[in-house]
């Protein structure tokens, strides 16, 4: 068993677990701050692996993530291998692609390549002297008393490592997090969606995109969708979000080609009838959780942030972009309160927990406005509504897919302004239909129409409809 890991000088430790997105950036703010920072990872080091398993191939960047970015320097570096994306693009069944900005002209948002974004923040975690990355060590287990970790290698070796602070960014089943379960006064709850979902590629054609690049394209289905984000080498990914029990029924290439026939037909020559058939059972559907929990913090040891702290569904492509902004705010609560963890830990559960538990529930909602929603008529007469009262007004109306994606509006401050917003400009609408109504209705008593002049053309119809049906 090795030493544990003492203080160096006067600066404390700070152990990341977890050196997945947030971790890695995390491990950047605490080391430009002077700490002595330990990132532990179970992972091999993904710079130098064969092969990374992992999540989604790409991820949408937003605002809130940028700016995370640019406090450690790297904003320019993601931006520049990232695809920019304008709005969506809507494919119909028929093949109909019809685009829907994603805000003003000039707004967008990023389609960045994961294993990429991790590489690069691990490299530039590396590049202060007081920060050490340990690849191959996964937390067993930690003590809520003395604070020591202990983590397990795949040699089947154990090793144990004190820290000032435990900053928990192990994921959606985080190993820091088992012990604020069984503390008292620790709320938690974890849903897993109904839905799964399934990775797809669409290879370049004739060495080009094989659709528009800069956007995100949905195919929405009702019950379920497909998405494809770009690539920088042209590809496209294409996730399939579809019920468990859906994947399951779809056994042989062949139910494979008459399913995207049916729904997806646009897409079949663009990924491929081949690939389709052996892609689709390459791996199996993934589950998708989502998690909420409070408070974050245990007494002045030890934190959780990003997806241990909240994992949300992808719907709203928040998820790493909210774990980003994590590291701002507890950045923002430190310059407050000096470093003080005993006064930084439950000021960052106080301010932090509403806005992570109201980017879930968007997520959550989303996730029926994705694959929904965006069919309906009325959606999209809103959402036009929005977009030119935005327009007329940009401080009293902000859309709500505005106020999340493209600026720092606090997430709950969001979802309350949206309700807001929906009352007033529904009301609106009602009073405004209503009064056409009713000045439509005076007009009509004031100056009644010639009852003759309307028989004739209303005879000319009828004869109309009869020489249809007879023809
Ligand atoms: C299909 C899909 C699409 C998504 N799309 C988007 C998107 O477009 N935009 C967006 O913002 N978000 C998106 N997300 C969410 C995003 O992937 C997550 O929010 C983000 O990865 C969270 O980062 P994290 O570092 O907190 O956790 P992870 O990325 O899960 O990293 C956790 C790290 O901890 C390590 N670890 C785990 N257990 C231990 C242990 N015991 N000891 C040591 N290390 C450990 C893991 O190996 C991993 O490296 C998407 C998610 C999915 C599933």
């Amino acid at each position: 068993m090795e030493e544990p890991a003492g203080r160096q000088a006067n600066k404390k430790v700070v152990a990341v677990v977890g050196g997945g997105l947030v971790g890695a950036l995390n491990a950047c703010f605490f080391a430009k701050r002077g700490f002595q920072v330990e990132v532990f990872e179970t992972r091999e080091d993904i710079r130098t692996a064969k092969s990374v398993r992992g999540r989604s191939i790409n991820l949408a960047l937003s605002l809130r993530g940028r700016q995370a970015l640019r406090h450690v320097g790297m904003e320019d570096k993601i931006v520049s291998k990232g695809i920019p994306m304008n709005g969506r693009m809507i494919h119909s069944l028929s093949g109909k692609q019809s685009p829907i900005p994603y805000g003003k002209k000039g707004q967008f948002i990023l389609s960045v390549d994961r294993a990429n974004l991790n590489k690069e923040l691990l490299t530039e975690a590396e590049t202060y002297p007081n920060t050490k990355l340990n690849f191959d060590h996964k937390l067993q287990d930690w003590s809520t008393e003395t604070g020591l970790m202990t983590f397990t290698r795949s040699d089947g070796s154990r090793t144990q490592v004190q820290a000032d602070l435990i900053v928990g960014c192990d994921g959606a089943f985080s190993a820091v997090r088992k012990q604020f379960l069984r503390r008292s006064r620790f709320n938690y709850s974890q849903t897993y969606i109904p839905h799964g979902y399934m990775e797809l590629t669409m290879p370049p054609r004739d060495g080009e995109f094989a659709m528009k690049p800069n956007f995100l394209h949905i195919w929405p289905r009702n019950t379920f969708m497909m998405i494809a984000l770009p690539n920088l080498d042209k590809t496209f990914t294409c996730t399939l979000f579809m019920p468990f029990e859906e994947f399951e029924k779809i056994t042989t290439g062949d139910e494979v080609i008459e399913f995207f026939q049916k729904y997806f037909p646009d897409s079949i020559p663009l990924i491929g009838a081949g690939a389709l058939r052996r892609d689709y059972f390459r791996l199996p559907a993934q589950p998708m959780v989502s998690v909420k929990c409070s408070p974050y913090h245990i007494e002045d040891g030890c934190v959780l942030m990003g997806d241990a702290a909240h994992a949300v569904v992808p719907f709203y492509g928040q998820g790493m972009n909210a774990g980003f902004e994590d590291c701002i705010v507890f950045n923002e609560i430190m310059d407050q309160f000096n470093e003080d963890f005993s006064l930084v830990l439950p000021e960052y559960s106080r301010v932090r927990v509403p806005d992570d538990h109201a980017i879930a529930d968007l997520a959550m909602y989303n996730y029926v406005e994705m694959r929904a929603h965006v069919n309906s008529r009325w959606f999209l007469f809103r959402k036009r509504v929005d977009n030119f009262l935005h327009f007329l007004m940009p401080k009293t109306i902000v859309p709500l897919y505005t106020m999340v994606t493209f600026t720092r509006t606090r997430y709950h401050e969001a979802v309350q302004r949206w309700h807001w917003q929906q009352k007033v400009i529904n009301r609106s609408l009602l009073l405004a239909a209503a009064g056409a109504l009713l000045g439509g209705s005076y007009l009509l008593i004031k100056n009644p129409p010639n009852i003759n002049s309307l028989i004739v053309p209303a005879e000319q119809i009828w004869s109309r409809v009869v020489a249809l049906k007879t023809s």
